[in-house]
């Protein structure tokens, strides 16, 4: 494995990190407080190239590596784990379903939009009594004719109330389990298909989350994604692609914990003395460091294995299980060393603190990233029914 970084990915890193400072650190607390989601940041991140670099050409991508595209998500989370969100969703849980399972008319339709940040998606799986489990669909799609008639509700959508289409994981015959799932792309717009923001989310708050709802909603056939039985296959795959991103982002938390702890603890002054010359706190710093460069490892791991076109679900499991409880840990311990300052806005570290509990639920619970390595190290199932 090879630690030195192309030119090619070096430039990604920098622009990333002068994007991320330039447009979103001064913009980050207000999109927090207001729950704002940044609209005008997405065109701007498709200007830069940002949103291409892993689709192929063909559809208006650069056909780079995951270790690019993970640096950049490690830049925009050390600075606003929520935009960070937003961006990285823009190419695993929108453009790769359509690129894994489309056609070639559904793969002009949206993915050059997508990459160009001309427009937005969301895909959905998760429903009201849907979540871990989750082949359990209860949204139905009845073939009539030539039209799909979707009927169901889905909940925790990222992007829900902001997408211009949804890739919408739904049963087509419950009697064939899974093999009766499939996916299905619907147009904002479309007649009996509606959503809503779910708004005072702890953290994560400029993301967009939100509901869809399905009543006899009509669509085409040709609104298919893929076979049927492969609905799973493909959700499953995206939400692998989320991991891994979600992964990157956490190590970016804890980096950005550990540069704003060093730099208060330099400054502050207690028994006249900067706080850092305390052996308590450098402990806590050098913790810090210490969970962060293994994080930095395992990311760096999956992304070379990812790059080889070699399995990665196991390293992918690891790393976004390991680096999000790592990034728990930083956040708190960040806002422990900025003291009284910490626990307010003005600094990061609040925020920190309050977004990355998300991670610890979406893309696959803490609690299911164990059951999935407990099942590979044990051969033995506990997950599934
Ligand atoms: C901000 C946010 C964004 C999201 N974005 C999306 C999205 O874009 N698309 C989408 O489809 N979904 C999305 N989700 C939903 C997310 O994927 C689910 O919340 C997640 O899969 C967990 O499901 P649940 O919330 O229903 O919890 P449950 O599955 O009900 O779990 C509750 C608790 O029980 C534990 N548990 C459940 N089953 C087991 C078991 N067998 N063994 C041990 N413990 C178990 C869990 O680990 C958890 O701690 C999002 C969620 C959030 C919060």
């Amino acid at each position: 494995m090879d630690f030195d970084l192309t030119q090619e990915q070096k430039m990604f890193q920098d622009m990333a990190k002068e994007f991320a400072q330039r447009e979103i650190a001064p913009i980050a607390r207000d999109l927090d407080r207001n729950e704002k989601f940044p609209h005008d940041l997405i065109p701007k991140m498709g200007e830069q190239g940002l949103f291409a670099i892993k689709i192929p050409s063909e559809y208006g991508g650069m056909d780079l590596d995951w270790t690019t595209l993970g640096l950049v998500a490690e830049q925009f989370g050390s600075v606003d784990f929520s935009t960070g969100l937003t961006y990285y969703i823009q190419t695993s849980l929108e453009a790769m379903p359509i690129l894994t399972a489309g056609t070639e008319e559904q793969k002009k339709k949206y993915v050059p939009a997508l990459v160009q940040g001309k427009i937005t998606g969301c895909t959905a799986a998760v429903e009201p009594n849907v979540g871990s489990d989750a082949t359990a669909v209860e949204t139905t799609a009845v073939l009539d004719g030539d039209s799909w008639v979707l009927n169901g509700n889905k909940t925790w959508i990222t992007n829900a109330s902001v997408a211009d289409f949804a890739v919408v994981v739904a049963q087509t015959d419950k009697s064939k389990g899974h093999k009766g799932i499939a996916t299905f792309v619907v147009d904002k717009g479309t007649p009996g298909f509606s959503s809503t923001k779910i708004t005072n989310k702890l953290g994560c708050r400029s993301t967009d989350t939100g509901q869809l709802f399905f009543r006899d909603c009509r669509i085409p056939r040709s609104s298919q994604l893929g076979p049927v039985g492969k609905g799973m296959s493909t959700a499953l795959t995206c939400i692998e692609h989320t991991r891994f991103g979600i992964a990157w982002m956490g190590l970016g938390v804890t980096r950005g914990c550990l540069e704003a702890s060093i730099k208060y603890c330099q400054e502050r002054k207690q028994f006249g003395k900067p706080i850092g010359s305390f052996q308590l706190v450098q402990e806590r710093i050098a913790d810090m460091l210490v969970d962060l460069e293994a994080s930095r490892l395992l990311v760096y791991q999956a992304a070379h294995l990812k790059d080889k076109g070699l399995p990665s679900t196991r390293e992918v499991s690891i790393a976004k299980y390991h680096n999000i409880e790592v990034a728990v840990r930083a956040t708190k311990t960040a806002v422990e060393l900025h003291g009284a300052y910490g626990y307010t806005d003005d600094f990061p570290v609040e925020r920190f603190y309050r977004d990355i509990i998300g991670p610890l639920i979406f893309g696959g619970t803490a609690n299911v990233q164990r059951l999935l390595l407990g099942r590979m190290i044990l051969g033995i199932d506990a997950i599934s029914r």
